[in-house]
């Protein structure tokens, strides 16, 4: 926005001659440039200025009188970004933390938080923004509509409702551009010129009443807007969490701030965005996820920054939406790994978030079922307070019960053990819904020659490939190479190769032999590949059109499905026996959470898994629906191995083409390490050796990986800032290294 203040600034004199640009690029100190027309206000605004041979966008992060550098060596800036919004204080803090928390880059943290589009160098020229108002048949048509207009409805409705610029009403409508051009069409809305905001009395429609539980969690987090309060809210699905936020979501808004929801899948914000339209209706809602178009990303995002937006409801990237009066912040499904960024960048935005609602003095809300340990350790230490919601929110329904078939007894063909045919066989009878959750796409997670043992490896990864029958394909889920199926062993060319271990094709196909009369949908990655198909699955699984659902975690999510009943774990042990010291408590949430979309309304529902260890006292927490007895355990045998949460952990991880240079690397890292130890005040910090991680080679990279604890966060970060200092100054030209604190994946 330009603004008086920012069109006519008086040229700047003595003070404040330098201004100090970030740009994306990892590790470096903000560069100096002469400050021209800009001057402090301009914290935060993008612009583009010459680096060597290049022009780059960076972000402006401060002024100086003087530079070290002399001011006759400064260039000017090319380019200052008026046409936007510069970032806000209260965002700039927010990638300062995240900087200094995950020792990033400040400019490589809010370069990103930006659209592709608009931390280009090239010049932007922003679409305008079309606002429309209701014509004058509007109201009138709305109270009959055709009964073949849905979605022109539901736009007309937002529209008279107060929704007036098309970005939001594209947002939260999905095919919002076609339904537009029809109501312009018929002049049952008109273009306008940007009005001032109507006011908009936001109300919570067609509320359920709250049961007592979830009436004083909606109490406690109303009474304290306007001071930072973390809460988590344990509560078991189907426990109307959903309704809580919806509450102080409501509440936020009448206080004429704004929320932020964030969420762990894209396929699951359409459904919350849908419900939200209907039950807060005025309110102006923007979703943001990766799935977005350029476009997409930069009109949402300036509808955002404009603050043309009450609600943004989006995935982990979300939480630096440029939000200037946030007033809740909500991240459901708390637990959920997908909260941390994995390339890249390093960051979970979860905890980001918190230090966001910190900073703004917002009350925050994580909710889940199956809460972190990490957060259970915080309502522990008293730095969360917690609500808890212990009872299904429909009266009716009640928690499934849990059954193992034991493997050492029954032997299962293509992934299914007899008894639990017999109990798909008898759900179908039933007519109602069934739900097979196994963890692996394709078809078979490996092929074997029989002959001499051969198995189909990819050629540029340590992992094996795997078999994709329906696309005739071997693939890497790792790098995505694939290659055709060999009709014979490559190694002693045998023609007998047998596919071993099974995957949701697999499972899908015995199920379509088995139960030939059977609708059956496949969900995985694959299978959901294009935009909507989810959506599409799951909206014909809530209508009944499908009997059986088999498919990856994707189904374990969120999803409210009133005739299932019958909910089958295939094979879940391998986790019980990873390496990665959080498996367990993944397995753990998931088959808690698949097994939650099993008996949601009035019939009861069972969960059966398949398992050889079905005493594993994590087995047994899950079938008492005990997940605190479960993190009990759990959190206790972390405190004796000293890991988070009871220690803090980061990681270097290095990967280069030559596993030679990665190896002299990474002792160089190690003495680094071991030096930046002894220059610190007697520091409890922990240096591991360097290792090769689980997947030893991606995509044509040696990995390596160097781990680094401490019992104290402080103590770790002072330890980071001195080694990674040395580590800067290696010679390293072939090795990609990055530093991830707080991994999750070790
Ligand atoms: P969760 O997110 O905790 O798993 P949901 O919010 O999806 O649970 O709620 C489960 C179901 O209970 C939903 O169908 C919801 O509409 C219903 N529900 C929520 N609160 C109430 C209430 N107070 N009275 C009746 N039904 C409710
Ligand atoms: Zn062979
Ligand atoms: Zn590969």
């Amino acid at each position: 926005v330009v603004t008086p203040e920012t069109a006519s600034r008086p040229s700047i004199c003595a003070a404040n001659r330098v201004v100090k640009v970030a740009f994306d690029l990892p590790r470096l100190p903000p560069f100096d440039y002469l400050a021209g027309d800009t001057g402090p206000d301009d914290v935060g605004r993008i612009v583009v200025a010459p680096l060597g041979r290049h022009q780059l966008a960076g972000v402006i992060v401060g002024y100086a009188d003087t530079s070290e550098w002399g001011l006759d060596k400064l260039k000017p800036l090319t380019r200052v970004q008026r046409e936007w919004p510069a970032f806000a204080p209260a965002e700039m803090a927010a990638f300062r933390f995240c900087a200094d928390y995950y020792h990033h880059a400040i400019g490589a943290v809010a370069l990103n938080a930006l659209p592709p589009k608009l931390r280009s160098a090239k010049a932007f020229v922003r679409a305008r923004v079309r606002h429309v108002a209701p014509g004058a048949t509007a109201r009138a048509w709305l109270t009959a509509p055709p009964p073949r207009a849905r979605a022109l409805t539901a736009v007309l409705q937002s529209v008279v409702d107060g929704i007036r610029d098309d970005t939001t009403l594209k947002s939260m409508h999905p095919r919002a551009v076609a339904s537009i051009n029809a109501l312009l069409d018929r002049g049952l809305i008109v273009v306008t010129e940007a009005a001032p905001p109507m006011t908009r009395t936001i109300a919570l429609h067609a509320s359920p009443a709250l049961n007592a539980a979830q009436q004083s969690a909606v109490d406690a987090i109303n009474a304290t807007a306007g001071r930072f309060v973390p809460f988590l809210i344990d509560g078991i699905t189907g426990s109307g969490k959903t309704e809580v936020y919806l509450h102080a979501i409501a509440h936020a808004i009448r206080h004429g701030g704004q929320a932020l929801v964030l969420m762990p899948e894209i396929n699951l914000t359409p459904q919350f965005l849908r419900h939200l339209a209907v039950r807060l209706p005025g309110a102006r809602m923007v979703s943001l996820h990766s799935a977005l178009s350029a476009g997409e990303r930069v009109e949402r995002h300036l509808a955002v920054a404009e603050g043309r937006a009450d609600i943004v409801i989006g995935t982990r990237l979300a939480v630096f939406a440029p939000l200037p009066d946030i007033k809740l912040i909500v991240v459901d499904e708390e637990h959920d790994s997908s909260f941390k960024q994995q390339e890249g960048l390093r960051y979970s935005a979860r905890d980001v978030a918190v230090f966001r609602a910190r900073h703004a003095a917002c009350p925050i809300v994580l909710g889940s079922a199956t809460p972190s340990l990490e957060s259970i350790a915080n309502v522990e230490r008293a730095r969360f307070t917690e609500l808890r919601l212990t009872q299904r929110a429909n009266n009716a329904a009640r928690l499934p019960t849990v059954e193992f078939i034991d493997l050492n007894l029954e032997r299962a063909s293509d992934g299914l053990s007899q008894p639990l045919r017999s109990q798909i066989g008898a759900t179908l009878e039933r007519r109602e819904q069934a739900l097979l959750f196994i963890n692996r796409r394709g078809f078979a997670p490996t092929l074997l020659c029989t002959q001499c043992g051969h198995m189909n490896a990819c050629t540029r990864c340590s992992a094996r490939l795997t078999f994709h029958r329906r696309d005739k394909r071997l693939k890497c889920h790792h790098c995505g190479h694939e290659e055709s199926v060999p009709q014979t062993c490559p190694e002693c060319g045998s023609i007998v190769i047998v596919a071993v271990g099974e995957g949701t094709e697999r499972v899908e196909a015995a199920l379509e032999r088995a139960f030939p009369q059977a609708r059956i949908a496949r969900v995985d990655r694959d299978a959901v590949r294009n935009k909507g198909a989810m959506e599409r699955v799951l909206g014909a699984a809530a209508k009944g059109e499908i009997d059986i659902l088999v498919g990856t975690q994707m189904l374990a999510k969120g999803h409210d499905f009133p005739n299932l009943t019958l909910v089958g774990v295939i094979n879940a042990d391998g986790a019980m026996f990873s390496a990665n010291f959080r498996a367990t408590e993944r397995l753990v949430a998931t088959l808690i959470q698949v097994g939650g979309r099993a008996g949601r309304a009035e019939r009861a529902g069972r969960v059966l898994i398949q398992t050889a260890f079905a005493d594993h006292p994590f087995y047994r927490a899950i079938a008492r629906h005990d997940y605190r007895g479960f993190a009990e355990l759990a959190l206790s045998e972390r405190r004796e191995s000293h890991l988070p949460p009871f220690a803090h952990l980061a990681l270097l991880r290095a990967e280069c083409d030559s596993s030679d240079a990665l190896h002299r690397f990474m002792q160089a890292v190690s003495h680094a390490a071991h030096d930046a130890r002894h220059t610190l005040p007697d520091q409890a910090i922990d240096i591991w050796d360097a290792v090769a991680p689980t997947l030893a080679r991606k995509a044509g990279f040696e990995r390596a990986q160097l781990m680094v604890q401490s019992p104290s966060r402080v103590a770790l970060h002072a330890f980071l800032e001195a080694w990674l200092a040395k580590v800067d100054q290696l010679p390293a030209r072939k090795v990609k290294w990055i530093v991830d604190v707080d991994p999750v994946d070790v």
